[in-house]
């Protein structure tokens, strides 16, 4: 679905693909994140500046979805796991910042608290996949990646303008831990991805006393 985000400098449109997939156009740039080609068809998209994967799970690092918008001028955002993976422009641990032409990228922590794999262990261990905060046009946005309402989310509280936070279980957010994390960032507006249902009206309901703040699909 396409919407738009006011900056003072114009506007960013904002595509979300699908699972945690998401395109966002700014200046004539094309901002991509966990591009998914089983959540979309990427066969004509347009071709990628630069693209953040949060972590080398198959529905974020997707080589199937890359290959129809990675050209050789791409700038790939990723951590460590991917970059064995694939040729990746700047490896991002958790707290690292890079610049690119004029927006600034800082890598953020995301992982799981609660769920656990069968074997006992976290689906996403703490320190190695990354969200990430993009300051574009003096407009912050946070893409999360996987990860569950973690405590580092409070210091964010009140400075972002945009947040695109996942929901569903066992992976990352239950409604309840989704709308915590809503409450400690409160941002300008929130977009869930990520999940395999949704029931928004019931997450406007339980997050109605929040002021200016709007849910957005
Ligand atoms: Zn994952
Ligand atoms: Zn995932």
């Amino acid at each position: 679905m396409k919407t738009t985000i006011e900056t003072t400098q114009g506007h960013i449109e904002v595509n979300t693909l699908g699972h945690a997939g998401l395109l966002l156009v700014s200046g004539g740039k094309n901002i991509y994140a966990d591009p998914y080609s089983e959540a979309a068809d990427y066969t004509d998209m347009p071709a990628a500046d630069v693209i953040l994967i949060t972590h080398d799970h198959y529905d974020h690092y997707d080589p199937e979805a890359l290959r129809h918008i990675l050209t050789p001028d791409t700038i790939v955002v990723s951590n460590e796991d991917v970059a064995r993976l694939m040729n990746v422009t700047h490896t991002l641990s958790n707290g690292d910042e890079v610049e690119i032409s004029g927006m600034k990228i800082k890598a953020v922590m995301a992982y799981n608290i609660e769920h656990r794999n069968e074997e006992g262990h976290h689906f996403h261990p703490r320190g190695v996949g990354n969200g990430y905060l993009l300051w574009i046009d003096g407009c912050c946005i946070y893409i999360a990646g996987d990860t569950e309402n973690i405590p580092e989310m409070a210091s964010l509280k009140g400075s972002v303008d945009v947040a695109f936070l996942p929901k569903n279980l066992p992976y990352t957010m239950s409604d309840e831990m989704w709308v915590d994390a809503v409450r400690m960032i409160e941002p300008r507006v929130v977009y869930p991805i990520h999940y395999f249902e949704l029931d928004i009206e019931a997450l406007k309901e339980k997050l109605s006393d929040v002021e200016s703040l709007e849910i957005r699909e």
